[in-house]
């Protein structure tokens, strides 16, 4: 049975007093542990960006990748050797700018990882600037006159992209966040969970102030169903509220499907997993200095 502290690493966090980035590395690990997963069979892959160095920081195997590209190494993973629960974490700009490629298409194949994107709404380790999220208007260093694209919306894309469990959780409400992304874990099939993190150095505008005014959950609305494949009415509710980013901004589950996922269909599964080194002690030492 995995404890927290089986989670535990060597290295202290660099993040910034106060990031979000702190809330959802305790999620992550608390949905580990109610998840009842083990440590030696999960993998966290990230993309490059302040939240990327989350694999540092928990105790499971990880890889820190190529920014915007966690999902294609995530997938590699995840084929080698499908007994393995993989997630992968990167920010709104790794996941929704760079490798927005990669999640269009890990969601259509619905290859059983789970995603989680710290949402900041501003690329924050490059010191801030304007991300796929921003909002109109927004005003960084790299848009001094406001940004004038509207921002992308992660519940939509992942609606009309083929998700089968989509949703959006605060780095502000850990015991929410935590079950929602323990219940990713425990779904067969790609997860995606936008996640609000809040970035406390340079966006002064997305603050925990601003979510805790307005975040509700869905779960405490008695008119919300979680929408589900053919119907109509509660996914068309979904996209409204998805859509509802004003003084009410929604967080919870908004979609869940059971559909055959990725390596359900690959032939080249059906006789095992590719990579089995069985109980052999594999020594990875001189591979991973050819990459030092
Ligand atoms: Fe967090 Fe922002 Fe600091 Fe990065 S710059 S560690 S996102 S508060």
């Amino acid at each position: 049975m995995t404890e927290l502290k089986d989670l535990q690493t060597r290295d202290n966090p660099t993040w910034c007093p106060g990031c979000g980035d702190y809330g959802i590395q305790a999620a992550v690990k608390g949905a580990i542990v109610a998840a009842g997963l083990s440590p030696a069979e999960t993998v966290i892959v990230s993309g490059v960006g302040c939240g990327s160095k989350l694999p540092h920081y928990v105790r499971t195997y990880g890889l820190e990748g190529l920014h915007g590209r966690p999902l294609p190494v995530a997938t590699g993973v995840k084929l080698a050797n499908p007994s393995l629960t993989v997630m992968a974490v990167g920010g709104d700009g790794d996941g929704y700018g760079l490798g927005m490629g990669h999640l269009v298409h890990s969601m259509r194949r619905n290859i059983n990882i789970t995603y989680i994107v710290q949402d900041n709404q501003i690329y924050g380790l490059t010191t801030g600037q304007t991300s796929p999220t921003s909002a109109k208007g927004t005003r960084t260093k790299s848009t001094p006159g406001g940004a004038i694209e509207m921002p992308v919306n992660p519940i939509e894309l992942g609606l009309a992209s083929g998700a089968t469990y989509l949703a959006r959780g605060y780095a502000g409400d850990l015991p929410h966040l935590t079950s929602l992304i323990a219940g990713a874990l425990k779904h067969r099939g790609f997860a995606l969970i936008d996640v609000f993190q809040p970035c406390v150095t340079f966006n002064k505008v997305n603050t925990y102030d601003f979510f805790g005014k307005r975040v509700y959950r869905l779960e405490d609305d008695k008119t919300f169903e979680v929408a589900t494949p053919g119907n109509e009415k509660a996914i068309c509710e979904a996209v409204r509220r998805g859509r509802e980013m004003g003084d009410r901004i929604p967080i919870g589950l908004f979609y869940k499907e059971d559909r055959a996922t990725y390596e359900d269909e690959e032939p080249g599964l059906a006789e095992g997993r590719p990579v089995d080194v069985g109980d052999e002690v594999v020594d990875v030492a001189g591979l991973m200095e050819g990459f030092m």
